[in-house]
């Protein structure tokens, strides 16, 4: 264990510590109003936990493109990565991401060289949404910071369907 602890860089300390608070973060809840709110607490708290230092920080993200952690991918080019949510809030739950981040932790961090790319993120949940036979509706969602419950800094598109949908969101 010494060995593992020493041989064992920052990032990828980090990186498991952030996969166990998001993991917790996402556990599901009972309906119980305790329950939603230790479940909302829980989720600030990984917000605020996973928040990052440095916009280049890899991600767990950056391991699931290289495939060097497993996941469900949908849909795959040359600049989009999409993959099923390891914790689904849908019966369809769908993550889509940019291959590469270019500094695109999250949308606030956008600038105009990243337009390009987020039309593409946009157009890819359209088409994913069509490949999974959501022509009923869906919603797209995009957490932004600690307020915005953002848990993983490498900007993603969550594609969520297959239910019926609530307003507000909560
Ligand atoms: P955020 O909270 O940043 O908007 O969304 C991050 C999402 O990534 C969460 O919904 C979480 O369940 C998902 N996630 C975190 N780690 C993994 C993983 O290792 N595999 C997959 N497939 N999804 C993950």
């Amino acid at each position: 264990m010494k060995g593992l602890k020493n041989g064992m860089s920052s990032v990828s300390r980090r990186n498991i510590t952030q996969r166990l608070v998001v993991f917790a973060s996402h556990l599901p809840s009972s309906s119980s109003s305790s329950s939603d709110s230790t479940s909302m607490a829980s989720e600030k708290q990984a917000a605020l936990a996973t928040a990052p230092s440095d916009a280049d920080a890899p991600t767990i993200f950056d391991k699931i493109i290289n495939k060097e952690i497993p996941s469900n991918v949908v849909y795959e080019d040359d600049k989009v990565f999409a993959f099923r949510d390891i914790n689904p809030q849908a019966p369809t739950h769908i993550l889509i991401i940019p291959k590469v981040k270019d500094g695109l932790t999250g949308l606030s961090k956008a600038e105009e060289r990243h337009f390009e790319i987020l039309g593409c993120l946009l157009y890819t949940a359209k088409l994913i949404a069509k490949q999974e036979g959501l022509d009923d509706g869906f919603r797209v969602v995009i957490n932004d910071g600690p307020k915005g419950c953002q848990s993983v800094y490498h900007i993603h598109v969550h594609l969520l369907g297959g239910r019926q949908m609530n307003w507000p969101p909560g």
